[in-house]
């Protein structure tokens, strides 16, 4: 399909579900659960309209479309303040790692009902001491039969209280070096041995969750990609995971333009903060106009973006002077900001990977034991 008739059909599409209340509002990465409900009747809407998986294999539910076009639906929802998906961690995160890793099995089995908003994923990665330092994981998958027994504890594991399913990286061969003895796995939330705690975040929102796993089975076609070998595949889903958060840059200009519209009525100062983040919005959007998707700028992006969106969220509450103080429509942005300078790994990872990858830095000092053999 020509990308301009797909993107006039896009904002066709788009405004008709504002009009009647069908869409969703955006709200990055982590569905808030006070949307849930609203988010998978939007995605549903979304499926059945034919915009669901623009850029996914027609023979797995999507549209057969190519990345410009999923980027010209994500910009036409950016603009009207829509979510281009319901659930991140179903559509970026578990989707991509199954279309490029998974056997036509498991794509069957899973890719159209995830975007049918039939299955809503988790990303089952963090640990309580495993964070930055991801490969240090103590997660452990025991091989019994045929099939693993889950043992671990994992945390910060956003939506899991509404998940049927999760991607999970588990220990499954402890002799080896930290990162080669990991495997990724399909895994039931609906398993014996689950028990998800939601957490309470400054928000007031529970959006994330402690999952406790004790001896959870996960059956033979749960391994996605090859046994030991899931730090590869979680290395691409964290790829697509910065590269994911870095799409919503397309909502900086909305964002921008509102603080323009708080700032009329104050002291001429203000302007001087929201041009200036006029002026670096404006930069980060030509610059990946210039150098497309090229995924080592992932890094870059999402750096740039959390970093950017923390600044306006701040200038937004200080724009409300003492009315700032009040709990209102700015407090929760503000609230919420710092979470996704976190989330997805931190401004400081994103320096070092930018230094390293990009800037061609010496490596940074990794933790952990040496890593030895090829
Ligand atoms: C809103 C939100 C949602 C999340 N959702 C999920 C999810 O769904 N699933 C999931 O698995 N995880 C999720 N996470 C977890 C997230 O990936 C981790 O919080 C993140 O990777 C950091 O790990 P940590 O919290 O253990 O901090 P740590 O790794 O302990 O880091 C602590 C501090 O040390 C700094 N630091 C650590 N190592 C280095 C280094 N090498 N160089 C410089 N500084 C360093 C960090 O930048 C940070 O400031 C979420 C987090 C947030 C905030």
């Amino acid at each position: 399909m020509d990308p301009s008739e797909f993107t006039r059909a896009a904002e066709v599409f788009i405004d008709d579900a504002v009009e009647s209340d069908l869409a969703c509002p955006a709200y990055g990465a982590i569905l808030p659960p006070k949307l849930f409900d609203q988010a998978i009747a939007w995605q549903r809407h979304c499926f059945h309209g034919g915009f669901a998986g623009v850029h996914w294999p027609a023979a797995y539910g999507g549209q057969g479309l190519d990345n410009e076009h999923y980027i010209r639906w994500s910009v036409a929802c950016a603009e009207r303040g829509v979510a281009p998906y319901a659930n991140f961690q179903g559509f970026v995160l578990a989707g991509a790692a199954i279309l490029n890793y998974g056997t036509e099995e498991q794509k069957q089995r899973f890719l159209a009902p995830t975007l049918a908003a039939d299955i809503t994923w988790c990303q089952l990665f963090s640990e309580p001491d495993s964070g930055s330092d991801l490969a240090s994981l103590s997660t452990t998958a025991e091989p019994d039969g045929d099939r693993w027994r889950v043992t671990g504890q994992k945390v910060w594991s956003s939506t899991a209280q509404f998940s049927q399913w999760a991607i999970l990286l588990a220990r499954t061969d402890p002799t080896a070096a930290h990162h080669r003895g990991i495997s990724f796995f399909l895994f039931d939330m609906a398993a014996d041995g689950v028990e998800v705690r939601p957490l309470r975040q400054m928000t007031g929102e529970s959006e994330f969750c402690e999952v406790f796993l004790d001896g959870a089975v996960v059956e033979p076609d749960g391994l996605l990609g090859p046994l030991h070998g899931g730090w590869g595949v979680a290395m691409s889903v964290l790829a697509d995971e910065r590269a994911g958060v870095a799409s919503t840059r397309a909502g900086l200009k909305r964002q921008t333009a509102s603080l323009r519209h708080s700032a009329s009525a104050q002291q001429p100062a203000a302007f001087d903060r929201v041009y200036s983040l006029e002026a670096d919005a404006a930069a980060i959007g030509h610059l990946f106009a210039r150098v497309g998707g090229d995924s080592k700028l992932g890094p870059l992006s999402k750096l740039g973006l959390t970093e950017l969106n923390t600044r306006i969220t701040e200038t937004e509450l200080d724009l409300r002077g003492a009315g700032g103080m009040l709990v209102d429509a700015a407090t929760e942005p503000f609230l919420y900001a710092p979470g996704m300078r976190v989330a997805g790994g931190t401004s400081e990872i994103q320096r070092n990977l930018v230094g390293e990858r990009l800037l061609g830095l010496p490596r940074e000092p990794r933790p952990g034991p040496p890593e030895t053999g090829a």
